[in-house]
């Protein structure tokens, strides 16, 4: 790559954070509240391609692994703690299971109570007489409801982040691109390529889609020096991994949301529904906000929405066939955004390499889980160890270890 070079003054900081989404905002925040100094660089801080802009707000405990229960169990804890600047509606999550998952989903309901998440189990005439508008039970082997899940604004709560960690000090850079890492030294120095203009739609998404700024884009280079950094750059952090020799294990994979006009029914009344189909939904403003992820979605960058297919193929058909109220369902809009997918369908925090750190790769989990884990990453950068928040379950040595965070059943 060439650009238009300026160098201007390094600029040196405790913990530079690559990407400022959910994740790198709140470990922004915790680092800030530990007293460091950090700075968040981002190629588009108002996140028009990140994850934490295109999620279905879902907010639950109800997992597998110990680590994961715990993590989300200090973020619902949190969010209860600032529900209304971050607009948490705990509302449950009802999910229905069908005649395979159902045994799978009770194994694990000893362990989410064990770790103080209460969980119910239902019959289809609980289920009934939770949401009544639920008149189809065909399929249904079971299910659960969590009521101290819900449904959270994952814009709300990327800008509690943000306005907090700025009142402590924490830097956030916009329209920055990070383009190398260079930690042989005993700084660690990030090359930075800052654009001069607004970036356009248009360009955003060739630079998120094939591999930075190129050479078109006018902006100049600068360097930034800190004594560790942290790679939170979401469904970008294999590039950020890359420039620092480590290996990835995660890929991207598109997943798509639409909302849906009902005209008669609301259901304002209920948090997450998670049918036995695949198909989740919620209500949202006038709105339902339905999403499902088809199975062999293949890898890769890609944030085309497939319109009114996706509602007539995908969604209409699961909702109609749980809730007779559906039939006259109209398709409003929807988009596409990616998630970050681990092997084991589980995130990767905790320190990669010397001075290297990381919390990326959530798979499906970020917004619910950005609390427990910014905070336990930034206790890991100041302390050297994990202390009242235990992420070393998800260290990537467990990969080589074969000690897998397995989550299976998984929207
Ligand atoms: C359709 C959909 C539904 C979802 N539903 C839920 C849900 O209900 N609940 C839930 O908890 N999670 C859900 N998720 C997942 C959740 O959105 C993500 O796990 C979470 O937002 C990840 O946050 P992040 O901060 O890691 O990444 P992002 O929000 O993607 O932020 C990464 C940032 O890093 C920046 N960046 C990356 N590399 C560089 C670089 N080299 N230089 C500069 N900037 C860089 C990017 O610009 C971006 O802003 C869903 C995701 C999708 C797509």
């Amino acid at each position: 790559m060439r650009y238009n070079q300026t160098v201007a003054g390094v600029r040196r900081y405790d913990v530079v954070l690559i990407g400022g989404g959910v994740i790198g905002s709140s470990a922004a925040m915790a680092l800030g509240e530990r007293g460091l100094r950090a700075a968040v660089v981002d190629i588009d801080l108002s996140g028009r391609l990140s994850s934490s802009e295109k999620n279905a707000g879902g907010v639950r405990a109800t997992w597998w692994q110990p680590v994961n229960i715990t993590l989300c169990r200090a973020s619902i804890k949190y969010y209860e703690s600032v529900r209304e600047e971050v607009g948490f509606r705990q509302k449950g999550y009802l999910w229905l299971y069908d005649a395979e998952t159902w045994p799978k989903a009770q194994a694990h309901l000893g362990l989410q109570r064990e770790l103080g998440h209460p969980i119910e189990q239902l019959d289809g005439a609980a289920v009934q007489r939770r949401v009544p508008e639920i008149d189809r039970l065909d399929g249904i082997a079971g299910a659960t409801f969590s009521p101290e899940d819900g449904l959270i604004n994952p814009n709300l709560l990327k800008e509690h982040y943000r306005s907090r960690s700025r009142t402590l000090g924490v830097e956030y850079l916009d329209r920055v691109y990070v383009h190398a890492i260079d930690v042989a030294g005993s700084e660690v120095r990030i090359g930075c390529w800052r654009a001069d203009d607004p970036i356009s739609d248009d360009t955003l998404m060739r630079m998120m889609t094939e591999d930075g700024p190129g050479e078109a884009a006018a902006g100049h280079l600068f360097e930034l020096s800190a004594a560790a950094v942290a790679i939170t750059g979401g469904a970008w952090s294999p590039s950020a991994l890359r420039l620092v020799g480590l290996k990835n294990l995660s890929e991207p994979i598109r997943r798509q949301i639409c909302l849906v006009d009902n005209r008669t029914v609301s259901l304002a009344a209920y948090g997450m529904i998670v049918d036995s189909s695949g198909v989740y939904f919620h209500n949202d403003g006038a709105f339902i906000l339905a999403g499902y992820s088809p199975p062999a979605e293949p890898p890769g960058y890609h944030f085309n929405y497939d319109g009114e297919r996706f509602f007539v193929e995908e969604i209409w058909p699961r909702l109609y066939a749980r809730m007779s109220v559906f039939e006259r369902l109209k398709h409003v809009r929807g988009w596409a955004g990616l998630y970050e997918v681990s092997p084991d369908r589980s995130a990767i925090v905790g320190r990669a390499a010397a001075r290297v750190y990381e919390a990326h790769s959530f798979s499906g989990r970020g917004v619910m889980q950005s609390y427990g884990a910014g905070q336990a990453l930034a206790e890991l950068i100041t302390a050297g160890r994990y202390e009242r928040f235990d992420a070393s379950a998800l260290a990537r040595e467990r990969f080589e270890r074969g000690e897998l965070a397995l989550e299976e059943l998984h929207i």
